[in-house]
């Protein structure tokens, strides 16, 4: 590392110097243009509709390079399940179960039980039942690594919530297997069934089912750009959860934060591909240029790919080093962003929380580490990307559970409220409606 300039510039912008334009071009992601993606994967779609398990190995030999797959052997064996819990590392196992207990434990908190019933008035009762959905697909990546987080923090709260029916589909490695750790954690979740089948041809498979995979309800989970893609195109066909495309983030920074650890946070998850986002935004100057540094020793302690992904990502038009000239200023442009993950890098950070509305998670303070939330803590880490953090919350039991409404009225309890049902009735020009509150002296068919 230079003592005081850094070799690699990241990308950096002073949002007092840009245009409207120039500002509102920091906050597009790479997903924002998904059209090329679309048109890619209509035609495998559509194969997948047609050939089924067949379509599936055949997408799985090009994309993923699975030499041998067996369209007859696309789900996980018994014995696949048992030789990867034993050939898996026991630290790797510990860890595992310890974010398995820490994500069921924070999903149980936030599961909502059983019915409510309130009292609208004498007689009159009304409220809600929580229950699971029937099925549900769980998508672990598999493109630029292997994600067996992602297989926890969707098929546990799937699991909490009561989902009779959950399967994980995940792309297959290049023997023609399923990633060890993905499998082992099916196991920890509960889940029996997982499918070597990945891509936008997963997608479609759970959409209309094959011959081996099962037709779901619901699809969830994070995934490349083909995934989302596939979802968007399927999301009349397949439920299809909150929209997790690449990763993004950002650190929040003020004159107190600790340039490495700052460093650190940013570089997080500007490492998970070239498609990501990572902005540090901050009203120092001063501590920006420490943490250009800092990313570049942090450089020299990771691998070729993991720098190549995040120096793109830092050094492009999607990352960087965001200026403000204020702090407001700054929780401003992060609102106006929706960042999925947020880190707020400050001695003091809780008072930040009032200013800061829109994001997918925010981890507050130094030790907070983005890591720590995304892997072991226990809050989910599928969170809303694209910029949908301004309406959308994290993957949750609420999206492997609907509401129902339930009500019950007495005859005491009919008679108030049968004039304004008329009226209402009237008004919108339903007669069946009005006379359907004539049911106390004759059944119904008189307009009493
Ligand atoms: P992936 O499984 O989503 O994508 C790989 C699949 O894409 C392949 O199996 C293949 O079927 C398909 N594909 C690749 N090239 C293709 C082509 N030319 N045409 C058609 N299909 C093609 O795995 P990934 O690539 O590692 O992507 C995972 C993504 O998920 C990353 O962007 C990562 O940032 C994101 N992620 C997000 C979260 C979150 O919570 N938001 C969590 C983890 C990962």
């Amino acid at each position: 590392m230079s003592a005081e300039r850094p070799t690699v510039r990241l990308s950096r912008h002073e949002l007092a110097r840009l245009s409207h334009e120039e500002r509102e071009r920091l906050l597009l992601r790479s997903e924002a243009d998904l059209s090329d993606f679309i048109a890619g994967v209509q035609p495998i779609i559509a194969d997948v509709k047609a050939r089924g398990d067949e379509a599936l190995a055949d997408y799985g030999r090009r994309f993923d390079r699975a030499a041998d797959l067996d369209p007859r052997r696309l789900a996980a064996t018994e014995e696949e399940f048992d030789a990867a819990e034993r050939r898996l590392d026991p630290e790797l196992k510990d860890a595992m179960r310890l974010a398995a207990a820490n994500i069921r434990r924070f999903h149980e908190r936030q599961m909502p039980h059983g019915m409510w019933l309130e009292e609208m008035g004498p007689g009159q009762l009304a409220g809600e039942r929580t229950l699971p959905i029937p099925s549900v697909a769980c998508y672990v990546p598999r493109g630029k690594g292997a994600f067996p987080s992602v297989a926890l923090m969707t098929a546990i709260p799937a699991a909490v919530a009561g989902v009779p029916e959950i399967v994980v589909l995940t792309p297959p490695t290049e023997s023609g297997g399923i990633d060890d750790a993905t499998l082992f954690a099916c196991r920890l979740a509960g889940v029996t069934r997982a499918y070597r089948c990945g891509g936008a041809q997963a997608v479609a498979a759970v959409a209309y089912g094959t011959r081996t995979v099962p037709r779901c309800s619901k699809i969830v989970g994070p995934g490349s750009s083909w995934v989302v893609a596939a979802m968007h195109v399927l999301s009349n066909v397949i439920d299809v959860g909150p929209p997790a495309g690449p990763s993004e983030s950002i650190v929040l920074a003020d004159e107190t934060a600790d340039p490495r650890r700052t460093a650190l946070d940013l570089l997080n998850e500007a490492e998970h591909g070239p498609d990501s986002s990572a902005y540090l935004v901050t009203n120092d100057p001063r501590l920006a240029d420490r943490v250009e540094l800092a990313v570049e020793h942090l450089w020299t302690h990771m691998s070729p790919q993991r720098v190549e992904f995040s120096r793109a990502v830092l050094t492009g038009t999607r990352g960087g080093i965001v200026i403000a000239p204020d702090i407001d200023e700054a929780c401003r442009f992060v609102n106006d962003y929706a960042p999925e993950h947020l880190m707020v890098e400050s001695k003091d950070p809780w008072p930040y929380l009032a200013k800061l509305t829109h994001a997918g998670e925010i981890l507050l303070g130094e030790h907070s580490a983005i890591s720590i939330a995304n892997f072991v803590l226990g809050p989910n880490h599928v969170l809303p990307t694209g910029g949908w953090a301004r309406t959308r919350s994290p993957l949750s039991v609420f999206d492997f559970t609907k509401r129902q409404t339930i009500a019950c009225l007495s005859a005491e309890g009919l008679e108030p409220l049968r004039a304004p049902t008329r009226v209402f009735a009237r008004y919108e020009g339903f007669d069946a409606h009005a006379n359907a509150v004539s049911r106390l002296r004759d059944g119904g068919n008189s307009a009493d």
